[in-house]
């Protein structure tokens, strides 16, 4: 989709430190890391958010989850815990339209969240 960041790194006109790649997803180190270990997992497809979902999109949804704990394993916080977040909508804080969970892990995470 034009203007939109996410797909500008899916077609590699925005450089990113990739984690992990299938044909379906990308996982890359967020630029503004709030904890040790902040990955995003985004879907290849441009699709806004987890509230834009359709029943279709189930299976990459889940696959979007099943990804993001394996980068959480794979960056060593498996065990020590790791958080996973969809911001879905200004009040939740989502500032870039395209699909991305957030991996978040390394450190004591305060809940409720901000
Ligand atoms: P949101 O607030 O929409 O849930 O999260 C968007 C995330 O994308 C933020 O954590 C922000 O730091 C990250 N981000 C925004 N632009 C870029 C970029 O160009 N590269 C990378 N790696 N992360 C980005
Ligand atoms: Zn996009």
């Amino acid at each position: 989709m034009a203007d939109c960041i996410f797909c500008a790194i899916v077609g590699g006109d925005i450089p990113a430190t990739v984690v992990a790649e299938d044909d379906e997803v990308l996982a890359f180190k967020d630029i503004d890391p709030q904890a040790p270990v902040h990955v995003l997992v985004i879907s290849k497809r441009h699709l806004a958010n987890t509230a834009a979902s359709a029943e279709d999109d189930e299976r990459l949804l889940g696959h979007v989850l099943r990804v993001g704990c394996r980068v959480a394993r794979e960056a060593g916080v498996g065990e020590s815990g790791f958080r996973l977040v969809l911001n879905n909508g200004p009040d939740a804080g989502e500032a870039v339209n395209h699909l991305h969970l957030h991996v978040l892990g390394g450190r004591g995470l305060g809940w409720p969240p901000g």
